[in-house]
């Protein structure tokens, strides 16, 4: 990766040609869009009120055709944007107008699933669930579970360092790669981290993980499987408030239980859900739980009578065990279809990510619904309650003057609210282009200024998903305007401008 760059140019439709012309050599026709009307299938993502059309479109078969895509792009100094499904809630697969969008959904192959040391090597394109398909008949599967997994890929979650109901206990997609083949923006390919455990040196694969294409495009991933439990069992909860819900969760934690999953809705996000899956949520509930205990039947036996019976300390009112796994699908239908589920009761919604300390969380709900009272918007909550991961969706109808700007409003201030709690402005959704604006609220330009010396590293000439995740692009060489000498991480010697 080079180190030195001149400001980023400005991309244009010489560049564009240039790009296709090289395009076309390497990747069959139908791997490459340039059609207006086809083009703009591409235009969003999971985040649909922000739009832009690219100008080109390369779905690469291969590693090498991407590759080829990347070291045009560079040479033209065209930028390009890597897109896996599509699911992100963040925009951070918005295309670029001047830019290419690469996807990568012909690169699908899972290429091993090796039991003998739990892992499976699979190319970006690969649905998440489709890896668990694959594994289970060894009696593995891949733990991170985005309620998206049915449709979202291995690379958007490499990117994202996506979560889901089961990273409580099993932690996040970071927590599951071992190492990943990745094109450079100058198209160098890499492999980075090693199956080897502590490799020595910088972490680079870590610095990837989470970096939402800023960084480069991963081609390969090579995950860790974990072995299917013994036994699992999946208890549905009725509380009559959020308060009590919260305080289950917290006892429960605090017992040193640490259960698969513990997933919270209030009483809007169950009255959507039931509209949409009839999923047998309780009647009159102000709150549900769904708690899944997983392991040895000894250890989960144990488990479960204490997490009975500290749900019933804490008022729960009706405590529902799945009888099969038909009934444990149903009950995880309703909270895996939340999101979605929200449209029959709002015509729009916000679909918020933030993250509190666990400790706080009967506080900060009770702070979003004073929000959701003075403002008049409504607020459906539905979150990873072990962890923290709050997802408040924010209703609003966009065919009544000033009701978008207010959800925004509410939903900013909901962000504010988890940062006032030491929390994060994104649990699992990421920054993306719709977070951006936000970053200056938990960071300093210090620390902004650090995280782009990162960027820089990797990325000179500023063409890997450019615009998306810091407030304000700075480009590699531009020496921030508040510091009118040299930065103080120069100063000390640890950092360098290029
Ligand atoms: C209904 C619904 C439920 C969801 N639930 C969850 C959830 O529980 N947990 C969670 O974490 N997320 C969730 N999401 C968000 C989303 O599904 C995840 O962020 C997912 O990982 C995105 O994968 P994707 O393939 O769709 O990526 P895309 O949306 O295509 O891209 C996401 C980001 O990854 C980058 N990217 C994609 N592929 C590559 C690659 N090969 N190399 C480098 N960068 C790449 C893109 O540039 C972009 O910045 C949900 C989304 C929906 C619609």
């Amino acid at each position: 990766m080079a180190a030195t760059a001149p400001a980023a140019p400005v991309s244009d439709a010489a560049g564009i040609r240039a790009v296709t012309e090289a395009v076309r050599r390497v990747v069959p026709d139908e791997g490459v869009i340039s059609d207006r009307t086809r083009l703009r299938t591409y235009e969003c993502d999971g985040l649909a009120h922000h739009r832009v059309t690219p100008a080109l479109v390369v779905i690469p078969e291969d590693a090498e055709q991407l590759a080829a895509v990347v070291r045009a792009c560079a040479e033209h100094r065209v930028p390009y944007v890597a897109r896996g499904s599509g699911t992100g809630l963040s925009g951070g697969a918005l295309p670029h107008a001047e830019g290419v969008l690469v996807v990568t959904s012909r690169m699908r192959a899972i290429t091993e699933v090796r039991r003998a040391d739990q892992r499976a090597v699979v190319e970006p394109g690969v649905i998440n669930l489709d890896v668990t398909r694959a594994a289970t008949p060894e009696g593995y599967y891949f733990a991170p579970d985005p309620s998206s997994q049915q449709i979202c890929s291995i690379g958007g979650n490499v990117a994202e360092n996506s979560g889901g109901a089961h990273c409580l206990k099993y932690g996040f997609t970071a927590h599951h790669v071992l190492s990943a083949d990745f094109v450079a923006p100058d198209g160098e390919h890499v492999t980075l981290g090693t199956t080897a455990p502590d490799a020595p040196g910088y972490d680079l694969l870590g610095a990837v993980i989470g970096s939402e294409g800023t960084l480069g495009v991963v081609t390969s991933v090579t995950v860790k499987l974990t072995r299917l439990p013994q036994e699992v069992r999946t208890l549905l909860v009725g509380f009559p408030s959020t308060d009590q819900a919260g305080a289950a969760t917290s006892a429960i934690i605090a017992t040193g239980i640490v259960p698969a999953a513990i997933e919270m809705m209030d009483e809007l996000a169950i009255e959507a859900a039931e509209a949409a899956t009839a999923c047998g949520y309780p009647d009159g509930a102000g709150a549900v739980l769904v708690i899944e205990l997983d392991g040895s039947v000894h250890d989960v036996e144990a488990e479960f009578d204490d997490v009975e019976r500290l749900c019933g300390e804490h008022g729960s009112f009706e405590q529902r065990l799945a009888t099969d796994p038909v009934d444990r699908a149903l009950i995880w239908k309703g909270r895996k279809s939340a999101f979605a589920a929200v449209g029959r009761i709002s015509p729009d919604y916000i679909v918020q990510d933030g993250v509190i300390p666990r400790t706080a969380l009967g506080e900060v709900l009770g702070e979003i619904a004073e929000l959701s009272r003075s403002s008049g918007v409504r607020v459906a909550n539905v979150f990873h309650a072990g962890d923290g991961n709050l997802h408040p969706l924010v209703l609003f109808d966009d065919s009544v003057e000033g009701a978008g700007e207010a959800a925004e409003k509410v939903s900013g201030a909901i962000l504010d609210l988890c940062i006032k709690h030491g929390g994060s402005i994104t649990g699992e959704h990421g920054v993306g282009t719709d977070k951006a604006k936000y970053m200056p609220r938990m960071y300093s330009d210090d620390d902004l200024d650090t995280m782009q010396l990162v960027r820089c590293a990797f990325d000179p000439h500023g063409i890997s998903n450019p615009g998306k995740l810091f407030p304000t692009p700075r480009l590699c060489g531009e020496v921030p305007g508040r510091h009118k000498g040299a930065h103080p991480l120069q100063e000390a010697g640890l950092a360098e401008v290029f």
